[in-house]
C-alpha cells in the first residue's frame, strides 16, 4: 500500500456535496482515506468563473499511479464532469499531488503535481493534513504557503 495525497476541487453545482461524494467514491474504489483537510473556499484561477471549494486527503492505495489516475477520471466523469476548457469550471477536479515519495514524469502523469508550490488553494488544505516536509519537494506546505501568501483562500466551517 502507498500513501497518495489527492487534491479535490469543485466550482459547479452543489460544491460541498460534490467533494463529499468524491471522497465516498474514493472509498468505494478501495482507497482508505486516512486524513481529510478542512474545506477551503478559494478565488478561481483564471478569475472568470465561480469560486472553488478545495480540500485535500491522504489515502492508502494499492493502485499503481496510472490506475489511480484512471480511477480519479472515472469518478470525475460519474460526478458529471465532461471535457471542457482546461482550468474552466467543473463539478469536480481530482489531482494526484503525491504518491509515496515517487517522482514521475510521463505524458499523462506528473508526480508530484507540477503546480503545487505556486497554488495557495492546494497548499492551504495541505497544511491541515501534512506537517512534515513534503515528498520530493522537501519543504513543508506551511513554508511553501508562506512564500505564495494565503491571499484568495479562506477556511470554511464545513467538513468533508
Ligand atoms: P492542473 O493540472 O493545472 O491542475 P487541471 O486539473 O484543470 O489542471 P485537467 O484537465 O483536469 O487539468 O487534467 C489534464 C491532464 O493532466 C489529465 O488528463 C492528466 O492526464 C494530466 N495529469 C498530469 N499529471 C497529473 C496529476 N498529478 N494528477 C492528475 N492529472 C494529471
Ligand atoms: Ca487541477
Ligand atoms: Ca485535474
Amino acid at each position: 500500500m502507498t500513501k497518495a495525497v489527492l487534491a479535490l476541487g469543485s466550482n459547479l453545482g452543489d460544491r460541498l456535496a460534490n467533494l463529499r461524494a468524491a471522497v465516498s467514491m474514493l472509498e468505494e474504489a478501495g482507497l482508505e482515506v486516512i486524513a481529510k483537510s478542512e474545506v477551503w473556499e478559494t478565488a478561481p484561477v483564471p478569475a472568470d468563473q465561480p469560486p472553488y471549494l478545495n480540500a485535500a486527503v491522504v489515502a492508502e492505495t494499492g493502485l499503481e499511479p496510472l490506475d489511480l489516475l484512471r480511477e480519479l477520471k472515472r469518478i470525475e466523469h460519474d460526478l458529471g464532469r465532461r471535457e471542457g476548457t482546461r482550468w474552466g469550471p467543473r463539478p469536480i477536479d481530482l489531482d494526484i499531488l503525491f504518491y509515496g515519495d515517487l517522482a514521475l514524469n510521463s505524458e499523462t502523469l506528473t508526480i508530484p503535481h507540477p503546480r503545487i508550490a505556486e497554488r495557495a488553494f492546494v497548499l492551504a488544505p495541505l497544511t491541515d493534513i501534512i506537517d512534515e516536509p513534503l515528498p520530493v519537494l522537501g519543504k513543508t506546505a506551511a513554508e511553501l504557503l508562506e512564500a505564495v501568501g494565503l491571499e484568495g483562500a479562506w477556511r470554511t466551517r464545513e467538513r468533508l
